[in-house]
């Protein structure tokens, strides 16, 4: 499988090499040249597989100038049963008979950016060397928290590697603060900003766009790099766990192989529900993907009307993880249904650079809407959604899991559809606790108790375990307590790099 850019610019690179580069140098991003398609009869080949043997089944596909023994290291490295504290690694939960919760938040930081961070590295570090690349790879990441901690962690003691992220000081949750300072590892550095998310973000930009530096980096043998959602390497082993949930549901007999579901997705980047996009192209059955976003409703507003249009306010909402007005990973997806058509992707990303604004034609409009149905959930009703969800079942969402719960009820009020349906679970409730116990136990509960203090509160009330990743966590002890303006970011780079 060779991979092009969406804007044009570059075609037919090896898969190490788009992994190793991240985004095309024309500004696009990169994406197979060819489909991949699959039989029922390869889909049915997966149910009694483990999730590491369906992962290699899927990637070689897309992965193919990687052996199969150097995608099964891959896997077997990144899904361990001791990471993710469940062998199964993604499982999927009944919630009732049409609705199940597939929980993507078992690995070692709480939250699904893990699925992809912590294979990421070792595709990187394999695609590294197959480029004849010899330098030490950087990787420079601005978060506003879960990306930080899972790409520190999946970072974490990979040869050849180094990993510095950088976080807004007062931005991030005191859970998210407590799993950056306290990251073990030689390789890793988190560092506070004064400033918001984005002055660490741009801080970052500045850093990966300054030629200087970057000689000066080459000579003495790094090469920056990004972990961030637009690369290819991300995106694909997100592939994996909509197959593998299919096969669960075969082998539970919750469906017949061949019967369509419903895919349930609470978006930011659109990274995640293009990853089922891409399992339906390939033959995923497959009746629709709904995509879920808060108060920060842009992909609502295109799914129903053509127009992305991110001229509004941005809105801080409960589920920070949520809260984009820019979901890059759109723009695979448009030059997927417009058939590969990169004069049209440069026309509406420009109006994107320039205007905040594009808007697409009526036939594109049409197809996205054939597979996609939008909407959102505003804070109030994400807080009930979770209350009524432990209520009814005892069992408990998370503020991103309930925002995609409550769309899916509009969903059904909507169209009256029930189909059977999965619905992506993104983060474990502990990560984001003050919310959850406030949404289940009502603000007396929370006021005057830490978020630590909360973890105990919820995991007493709730009779659910704390996770491994987040037990003690204000005990451990603090390994990084660097702090600097948003002009001294470059700065600190240089010290830890001695350049
Ligand atoms: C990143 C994240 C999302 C959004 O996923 P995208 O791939 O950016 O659409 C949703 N929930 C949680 C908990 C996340 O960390």
């Amino acid at each position: 499988m060779l991979y092009e850019s969406t804007r044009g610019g570059l075609k037919s690179i090896q898969s190490a090499e788009a992994i190793k580069r991240g985004l095309a140098p024309d500004g696009g991003l990169f994406v197979p040249e060819n489909r991949v398609k699959f039989t029922l009869d390869d889909i049915n080949e997966m149910v009694n597989m483990s999730y590491q043997d369906r992962a290699v089944y899927i990637l070689k596909n897309y992965l193919t100038d990687f052996s199969d023994q150097e995608l099964a290291d891959c896997v077997n490295n990144a899904y361990t049963a001791q990471k993710f504290g469940d062998s199964r690694i993604a499982p999927v939960y009944k919630l009732n008979e049409n609705v199940h919760i597939l929980e993507l938040w078992h690995g070692p930081t709480c939250a699904f950016k893990d699925m992809a961070l912590q294979i990421l590295p070792h595709f990187l570090v394999k695609s590294v060397r197959k480029t004849g690349e010899t330098s030490e790879i950087v990787i420079l990441v601005a978060t506003s928290g879960d990306t930080g901690k899972a790409a520190l962690e999946g970072f974490r003691d990979v040869d050849g590697t180094k990993v510095i992220v950088f976080y807004p000081n007062n931005g991030v949750s005191e859970v998210q603060k407590y799993q950056m300072i306290t990251q073990e590892g030689k390789n890793v550095y988190s560092i506070a900003v004064e400033g918001n998310f984005d002055d660490a973000q741009n801080g970052v930009k500045a850093i990966f766009t300054d030629k200087g530096f970057k000689e000066q980096l080459e000579k003495a043998n790094y090469k920056l790099s990004s972990a961030n959602s637009i690369n290819w390497g991300r995106l694909v082993p997100q592939i994996v766990y909509y197959f593998s949930a299919y096969a669960d549901m075969i082998k539970n007999k919750e469906i017949e192989c061949g019967e369509k579901i419903n895919f349930v997705v609470p978006t930011g980047n659109f990274g995640n529900i293009l990853a089922a996009y891409y399992a339906m192209e390939m033959g995923l059955p497959v009746n629709k993907l709904v995509c879920a976003s808060n108060d920060n409703n842009v992909l609502t507003d295109f799914i129903n009307t053509g127009v992305y249009d991110r001229n509004r306010e941005f809105k801080k909402t409960i589920s920070p993880s949520m809260d984009i007005l820019i979901s890059s990973n759109l723009e695979r997806l448009l030059y997927e249904i417009t058939d590969h058509n990169s004069e049209l992707i440069n026309e509406w990303m420009e109006g994107l650079r320039a205007d905040g604004k594009y808007s697409v034609d009526s036939t594109t409009r049409k197809k996205i809407s054939s597979v996609f149905w939008g909407g959102y959930s505003t804070e109030s009703e994400t807080m009930k959604t979770i209350e009524a969800i432990y209520k009814e079942y005892n069992y408990v969402i998370d503020t991103h899991t309930a925002v995609a719960v409550d769309v899916y009820d509009k969903y059904v009020i909507s169209t009256g559809d029930i189909t059977k349906t999965v619905i992506a679970s993104t983060a474990s409730p502990f990560k984001f606790n003050e919310s959850v116990v406030k949404s289940i136990f009502g603000d007396g509960t929370v006021k005057g108790r830490s978020e630590f203090e909360l973890l105990k509160v919820l995991a007493d009330e709730c009779k659910i375990a704390i996770p491994e990743g987040l037990r003690d966590l204000d005990k451990k002890p603090v390994m990084h307590n660097k702090l600097c303006d948003k002009f001294g970011m470059k700065g600190i780079v240089k010290d830890i790099l001695k350049v």
